[in-house]
């Protein structure tokens, strides 16, 4: 399978130069040429979800990847639970926190990490690995990371905007990996990361790749929970996806397994006050705004990237992209009652990017009256954002045993303003 650039169709590369690339030389970001129509005998047949996984993935990786060692490293990457819990007889909840980090970034992060891996084992190199975080991102990339040969991780993240919790986990596990504290926001982070790539003089001098949802490598895996949930459901009916969305990776996966051949009545992109999207479908403009701050900060981001992948995968044609998706926007206080709600109602926490996910389903639900089932991705455990979450609840909740250890540990960041020669600079000279 090849993978072309977005900027450019005439420009393509196999899995592996993809994976390690990122992001085109000309700033666009890699497609697959085709999607494979799997079919639904496919995803209503037995399967663990290592198995499911590999019937997924395998068909863009084939060519660098044997059956083989894609079934291994899917099997050390997807090693945690992938619980529903079903909150009533229409709707349910993907819980896609119980990776290493406590965020669905792990599916991602530790297929990458795991790939990579293989592909270096008989190499000689060093890697530099950028990445940009709105606070789960760097966490799993670092933890998939942590430790493997030949691999450095840099993690440039914004300032006093993310969590306590998210903090520590960026910034104590030190060894092969180092966390830049940007004086700026997610966006400031990801386009010094994206110039980093269009800099032809620092990509000829260190061997760059990057681990955000630019790289498609983390889109592959993060189409397989998708199936999985529909398989409980089953039987060629259609689902309601509702997905909590800041870069729209997590989104344009779900695209890419809806093609593949899972029945999907209607996707929900729910977004908190950075509602780029919701507009863009409503006029048909992107219109580039700047972050805005809210309590589900890993979903602050104002300029989405993966929308050049959705308007690739529509023509350009925002009507088509409104036959599959709707987006509405939330606020900070509609998010903290509905925690409340939820917790009332069914004695379940969920954490504020659920909240707006499982707000986004009510909305579709209001709207169309759909008795379709729905699934909310979940996408963070709520103890990740406890300090969110305490006061909304007037309680204390228990933090997993591994956030309780990184809470213990001495945060230790490198602090740089936004300017990209500063980046530059630092990453020619470590
Ligand atoms: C990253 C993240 C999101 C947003 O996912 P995208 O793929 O960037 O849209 C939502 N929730 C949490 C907890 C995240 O960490």
């Amino acid at each position: 399978m090849r993978f072309f650039s977005t900027k450019n169709k005439v420009v393509s590369v196999g899995f592996k130069d993809a994976l390690f690339q990122g992001l085109s030389s000309d700033g666009g970001l890699f497609m697959p040429e085709t999607i494979p129509h799997l079919g639904t005998d496919f995803f209503n047949s037995k399967l663990n979800y290592s198995e499911c996984a590999v019937g997924m993935i395998h068909p863009f990786t084939k060519d660098d990847l044997t059956h083989s060692q894609l079934t291994d490293i899917c099997e050390s990457a997807f090693d945690f639970p992938i619980p529903i819990k079903e909150l009533n007889d229409t709707d349910s909840v993907l819980e896609l926190f119980h990776g290493p980090t406590l965020a669905f970034k792990d599916f991602a992060a530790r297929f990458m990490a795991h790939t990579m891996s293989h592909f270096l084992e008989n190499e000689n190199k060093e890697l530099t690995i950028l990445v940009a975080t709105s606070g789960d991102t760097g966490s799993a990339v670092a933890n998939g990371f942590f430790n493997i040969d030949g691999i450095k991780v840099i993690i440039l993240y914004p300032s006093n905007r993310v969590s306590t919790i998210q903090e520590k986990q960026l910034t104590t596990l030190g060894g092969n990996i180092t966390a830049l504290e940007i004086d700026g926001s997610f966006d400031d982070c990801q386009r010094m990361v994206k110039t980093a790539f269009q800099d032809t003089d620092l990509r000829s001098r260190l061997s760059l790749s990057s681990a955000n949802s630019i790289n498609v490598a983390r889109l592959l895996p993060q189409t397989v929970y998708y199936a999985w949930a529909w398989k409980q459901y089953g039987k060629d009916i259609p689902v309601i996806f509702s997905v909590p969305s800041g870069n729209f990776g997590n989104l344009t996966a779900g695209l890419l397994a809806n093609r593949m051949g899972i029945p999907v009545e209607k996707f929900i992109a729910a977004t908190n006050a950075n509602d780029t999207f919701s507009n863009f479908l409503n006029n048909g403009i992107i219109q580039n705004q700047d972050a805005i701050q809210t309590i589900s900060n890993a979903m602050d981001v104002g300029i989405p990237s993966n929308l050049d992948r959705i308007q690739n995968l529509y023509y350009n044609d925002v009507n088509q992209v409104k036959t599959d998706i709707s987006s509405w926007s939330f606020s900070d206080k509609a998010t903290k009652d509905c925690i409340q709600n939820i917790r009332n109602e069914f004695e379940y926490l969920i954490d504020p990017h659920t909240a707006i996910g499982i707000l986004g389903l009510n909305q579709y639900r209001e709207k169309t009256n759909s008795k379709a089932k729905g699934i909310t991705l979940s996408t963070a455990h709520p103890g990740k954002f406890s300090d969110v979450i305490e006061p909304i609840i007037k309680n204390k909740i228990p933090l997993p045993l591994s956030l309780k250890i990184a809470m213990k540990k001495e945060k230790n960041s490198i602090k740089m303003s936004k300017h990209f020669s500063e980046l530059k600079d630092y990453l020619l000279s470590t």
